[in-house]
């Protein structure tokens, strides 16, 4: 038997397509892993494929362990389905104006990289129509990295190809803010569905979110996860949203009371820190609604 190392990029039923040193292969779960965790391998997953298979299907025989799992919990299941897995990046895309930027679509779409535990950064763009600050500002001082680029006149776009080239990068923000034109210059053909309010994805059980993973010519890979907005706020424990916030985590246990909400509680470092200007206002604001959201959703957590 021998066998090889490969990258799942798609899944189709039982079916993935795997891409390899030696290019890309259908695959089907063989052995063990068709019984035990079938449904546990998604696009990202490295897998360990034997390549002497005489139907010409390659069988998938192990995974490797992963670095991180995009996750998504629907409201009629208790148990996270996973969406992807090993990204390295996921880039929240806004125009500097046209549309205006919707802070708090941006700090949602933050908050969801966070709670997955995937390195997140925010690519501000059009800045040939308007000063991208203080929108790239509000993000860079609580640690963000920050691009402010115009796709249209080339304005910092190869800083930003430098940091997908070579990972695994997942673009995602609200339409029209330059996902699809930024992708047609680095690739021409390459037709992911990258906006967060393009894939409205129904809460019925029908509901099927397949991710898609589109290799790069430079090198890397690109994720495309319909309905990114939606994934992720379903599996936040209330407590750990204050984890997804980084300007907050150094306040972690400065609060009067262990089980501090930190909406009305008295002497709570957290609204110390807005009132004095520590925290951006409207950052607090964001962690208000998605908490809202999160206790409102009763059968999250018992
Ligand atoms: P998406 O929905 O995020 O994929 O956004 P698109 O790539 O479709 O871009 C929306 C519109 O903005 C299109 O008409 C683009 O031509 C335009 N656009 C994209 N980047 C820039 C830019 O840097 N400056 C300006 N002025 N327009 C841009
Ligand atoms: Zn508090």
């Amino acid at each position: 038997m021998t066998e090889t190392i490969g990258t799942i990029l798609e899944r189709e039923g039982g079916t993935f397509r795997v891409s390899t040193d030696q290019g890309e292969f259908t695959a089907i779960l063989r052995g063990k892993v068709k019984h035990r965790d079938g449904d546990r391998y998604v696009v990202g997953d490295r897998v360990r494929v034997d390549t002497e298979d005489p139907s010409g299907t390659l069988g998938i025989i192990s995974a490797e362990p992963r670095r991180n799992l995009l996750e998504r919990r629907s409201p009629d299941s208790r148990r996270a389905r996973p969406v992807a897995a090993n990204l390295d990046r996921v880039l929240v895309f806004t125009a500097a104006a046209n549309p205006e930027p919707l802070p708090q679509l941006l700090d949602r779409l933050l908050v969801i990289a966070e709670a997955n535990d995937i390195p997140a950064g925010v690519v501000v763009n059009k800045c040939d129509l308007a000063s991208p600050e203080p929108i790239a500002i509000r993000f860079e001082r609580i640690g963000y990295p920050v691009w402010r680029v115009s796709v249209k006149n080339g304005l910092g776009v190869e800083a930003l190809l430098a940091e997908v080239k070579g990972h695994v990068t997942l673009f995602t923000g609200p339409s029209g803010s330059g996902k699809s034109s930024l992708l047609n210059q680095l690739q021409p053909g390459l037709a992911l569905r990258t906006s967060a309010t393009s894939a409205k994805v129904g809460r019925g059980r029908h509901t099927t979110v397949s991710a898609v993973m589109a290799p790069l010519a430079m090198g890397g890979y690109l994720v495309d996860t319909p309905g990114f907005s939606d994934v992720g706020l379903w599996g936040i424990d209330p407590r750990g949203l204050m984890q997804c916030f980084p300007e907050m985590r150094p306040l972690i246990d400065q609060c009067k009371f262990a089980d501090c909400h930190h909406l009305i509680e008295p002497h709570c470092a957290v609204r110390g820190a807005v009132a004095d200007g520590t925290i951006d206002a409207g950052r607090y604001e964001s962690y208000r609604i998605l908490l809202g959201e999160i206790r409102a959703s009763p059968e999250q957590w018992e």
